[in-house]
């Protein structure tokens, strides 16, 4: 059979170019490497009674009109609101901050009233720039290469958006896309630790310096966001990550879509410059005049497309392509709800201080100082972690009394130096990361009764993402828009005719959003 479409990867990406081409009609065929879809949204057991999401563990970007185009919640998909907002932790007390603006402000005055004046002019500025930047995130960008004629309709639809946008607006859009989140954040406040908690925002998934340009962009990136209509809020799929792949997958197979596991691509079948199919690794083949990869750039070219193949402009921009995020997953399984002495100074149940995000990253300083050490030492002896207890809302996971939790770690590099390797330092970076944890609740490590680790190279490994960069590529300004994954090659249509790129490689990047698969059906269907 000749398929209208092939998908490389049944990650939520590859799952949701699928579904929407099924729904136009076409009739495509999804080949996945690994034994379940999901990519890196999945769901495990990974401890007797306990499961969690394996990789990505929370959801804010997960577009609205995937959810509602696709009928998500008919095919089993409940994103859960989480009331605690954050909760920084440092040695000297810990900052709460909760959604409603009002109550934030009451908090962060007990540091500095100026910061907490300046801090409800910036969260209007962030809404009104997450406000432009949605409508970009929805669209293909232009491509810096093609002819001008060609590009007329995008080049169009990005001035509309941004001259829709108040003059002032377009301002703060600039700077949030060039400046240091360090040297952004430094502009607006003067509190170590609410800087520390705004800018852990900046360094999830992004192995850079706060001091680095461009790194307040992923600031933007994590806030551009929703849950049930909340701009900036994060919240949890009830049965973990896996649930929204799991609700992709049923509603791209009631409209006709193959999924194949166990289908490892590794050659394409080329008719001169156009693409007319896949090769798996066991030899099989199957032919298409379209193919969407899911996967990372690097292994669609390199890999699946030999740089022999490829036009050499292109080939040089794909391998000088920046990829590696640096960052470190653990789960746990916890026999009860740990304690944290300084919650107590507040008038608020702990379940709910705690059911947000929570992180050790209590300044910029000490950011920039766990970059430092993962540079010259390969982590950060003094970690930046984020924890949360997705348990304390959603009941399925653990069994009654007990909880998981999910502990995302940042500045761990991939590659390590003096010929340490991953192997051997796993489990040793995984206790210091723990510790870390104890530091602030005496008692934690005695809960655990169960972990699952997920090294960068666990990371490469079993996703296929090079480097084990979490966004499949550096979310910086020199990678984004019509820059991403390289300059010529940045709306989605890849330099060998009918071969497109629908993953987190392509705009508008990494996180569970669906739009860069989205968006890639949508320029499929105008070529067919
Ligand atoms: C540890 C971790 C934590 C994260 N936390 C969050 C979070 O909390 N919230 C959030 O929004 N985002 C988070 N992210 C980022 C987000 O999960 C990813 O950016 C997103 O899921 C990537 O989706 P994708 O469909 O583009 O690619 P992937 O999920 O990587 O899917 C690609 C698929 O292609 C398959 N594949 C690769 N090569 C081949 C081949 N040769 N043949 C066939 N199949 C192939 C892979 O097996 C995979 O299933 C996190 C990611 C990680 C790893």
């Amino acid at each position: 059979m000749i398929y209208d479409a092939i998908v490389i990867g049944a990650g939520h990406n590859g799952l949701t170019s699928a579904g929407y081409l099924a729904r136009r009609g076409k009739s495509v065929l999804v080949l996945e490497r690994r034994d379940v879809v999901g990519g890196a949204a999945l769901t495990s057991e990974f401890s007797p009674g306990f499961k969690n999401s394996e990789f990505s563990y929370v959801v804010s970007l997960l577009d609205p009109s995937v959810i509602r185009d696709l009928e998500l919640a008919r095919y089993g998909l409940q994103i859960m609101h989480r009331e605690g907002a954050s909760i920084t932790f440092s040695p000297d007390g810990c900052l709460w901050l909760p959604s409603k603006l009002e109550d934030a402000h009451k908090q962060i005055a007990r540091y500095s009233s100026r910061d907490a004046d300046n801090y409800l002019q910036f969260d209007e500025i962030l809404e009104g720039v997450c406000k432009t930047f949605r409508p970009l995130a929805r669209n293909a960008p232009f491509d810096v290469s093609a002819s001008l004629f060609s590009q007329i309709g995008n080049a169009f639809t990005t001035g509309r958006i941004l001259s829709n946008a108040q003059p002032e607006m377009r301002s703060h859009i600039a700077e949030l896309m060039t400046k240091s989140i360090g040297n952004y954040l430094d502009q607006w406040f003067e509190t170590d630790i609410l800087k520390g908690t705004l800018a852990y925002s900046g360094s999830v998934g992004n192995f850079a310096s706060p001091y680095h340009p461009s790194t307040a962009y992923v600031l933007l990136h994590h806030v551009f966001g929703q849950v049930n209509g909340k701009t900036g809020a994060w919240g949890h799929a009830r049965g973990g990550m896996g649930s929204i792949t799991e609700a992709l997958a049923k509603s791209a197979q009631a409209s006709g879509v193959m999924i194949k596991t166990d289908s490892e691509v590794a050659g394409a079948l080329l008719n001169g410059n156009k693409i007319d199919g896949v090769r798996l690794a066991n030899g099989e083949e199957y032919r298409s005049e379209v193919v969407i990869a899911n996967c990372h750039p690097n292994i669609l070219f390199g890999d699946i497309i030999k740089y022999d193949e490829l036009p050499e402009d292109f080939c040089r921009r794909v391998k000088g392509y920046r990829s590696e995020s640096g960052s470190f997953r653990i789960n746990l399984a916890l026999s009860d709800l740990p304690k944290f002495p300084q919650l107590n100074t507040f008038d608020v149940h702990p379940k709910i201080l705690l059911n947000g995000s929570n992180n050790i990253a209590p300044s910029i300083p000490y950011i920039e100082k766990a970059y430092q050490d993962a540079c010259e030492f390969g982590w950060s002896k003094e970690p930046v972690i984020e924890f949360c207890l997705p348990s304390l809302i959603d009941d399925s996971l653990a069994p009654n009394g007990a909880h998981v939790m999910s502990l995302f770690c940042q500045h761990f590099r991939r590659y390590l130096p003096n010929s340490m390797n991953w192997v051997e330092e796993k489990e040793r970076a995984a206790d210091l990361i723990i510790k870390t944890v104890e530091n602030y609740s005496p008692g934690f490590q005695k809960l655990i009764v169960g972990k699952q680790i997920n090294s960068p190279l666990d990371i490469e490994e079993k996703l296929n993402m090079v480097g084990g960069d979490i966004f499949h590529g550096a979310l910086h300004i020199d990678q984004l828009y019509s820059m991403r994954p390289v300059a010529g090659a940045g709306n989605y249509r890849m330099p060998i005719t009918g071969l497109y790129l629908g993953g987190s490689g392509a705009h508008p990047g990494g996180g569970v959003s669906g739009l860069p698969g989205k968006n890639c059906a949508s320029v499929v269907l105008q070529d067919m």
